[in-house]
């Protein structure tokens, strides 16, 4: 409690310095764990992670990039600004080219941005339905990926490579997770479908909640012991997919048997609740809007 209590005044002392931040330690505690509301969405942080592996956060976004004997793969530039920011911080490590980019999916506050590297010689590689989507809705600064793939992908550079792990539509329809092969491939990068410690955001936009649980199940079946977090804290313990995975299947349930029973639809979201789950950094702000979106699932079927 006492934590819990030292997080929630971190959070709102604004942004968490150095000194106050985490252990790697006490980041890798299952969930619930305090400690992943403690993280700054000010500025840029480079941080290690393993040997050639680093995390890179600008603002709120993160990404990472693997430095081989041949060159760097970059993961999700984020954006025109933060590559440059990123393009710096790779050169305090190596003098080496980046030689791939790899988008972790379609959206727009991820993936633009990857020029800069592409004028230096990188190749832009993503799931074959992101470029679907960036040639339905061109963005100015999305560059158009050159390298695609239909399933999962293993991309080889140097003395390393990184498996991009597709699990079908969920949060999007060309989301892939990756494993770079560090330590015994024991790292996971994933973006969106899980925020350890955290609601999902407002009325959930682009997931397919069957989908997204599906996915969540079969990302926990694989021998994971960290992740790597696109948004939030640096790095969770594995138990933070199942906390959204369980999350999601209470709404799911809760919001099924609301329907069931007849309560009118306006009441629902003012009167489902999950208390278990009320703990979550963002409950208070989102169940409302998290309710509304499973009952417009179990409306359309999607
Ligand atoms: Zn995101």
């Amino acid at each position: 409690m006492k934590s819990l209590v030292l997080a929630a005044a971190m959070l709102a002392a604004g942004p968490v310095v150095a000194a106050d931040a985490p252990s790697r330690a006490e980041m890798l505690k299952p969930a619930p764990n305090p400690a992943w509301s403690a993280f700054s969405v000010k500025g840029h942080q480079t941080e290690k992670i393993a040997e050639d592996f680093y995390a890179f956060r600008y603002t709120g976004t993160r990404t990472f990039f693997l430095v081989t004997t041949e060159g760097v793969i970059v993961a999700d530039p984020i954006g025109p600004t933060a590559a440059k920011v990123l393009r710096d911080e790779i050169r305090k490590v190596t003098n080496l080219p980046v030689k791939y980019v790899v988008y972790s999916l379609e959206h727009w506050d991820h993936v633009p941005g990857a020029k800069i590297f592409k004028d230096e010689g990188a190749q832009v590689v993503a799931h074959e339905n992101c470029a679907k989507h960036f040639k339905d809705l061109p963005h100015p600064d999305i560059v158009m990926p050159g390298i695609t793939f239909p399933g999962s992908y293993e991309l080889r550079l140097g003395n390393h490579k990184i498996d991009l792990l597709y699990f079908g539509p969920n949060h999007g329809d060309c989301m892939v997770a990756m494993r770079p092969d560090v330590e015994g491939g024991k790292y996971r990068f994933i973006v969106d479908l899980m925020t350890p410690g955290g609601a999902p955001m407002a009325y959930m936009p682009d997931y397919s909640p069957h989908h997204w649980v599906r996915s969540l199940k079969e990302i926990e079946a694989l021998n994971v012991e960290a992740i790597v977090n696109g948004h939030g804290i640096t790095l969770s313990h594995p138990s933070s997919i199942s906390e959204r995975r369980r999350y999601v299947e209470a709404l799911m349930v809760a919001v099924k048997k609301a329907i069931d029973d007849g309560m009118p639809p306006n009441d629902i979201p003012e009167k489902v609740r999950l208390p278990e789950f009320a703990y979550m950094r963002g409950y208070e702000q989102y169940i409302r809007d998290n309710v509304r979106r499973i009952q417009t699932c179990y409306g359309i079927g999607w």
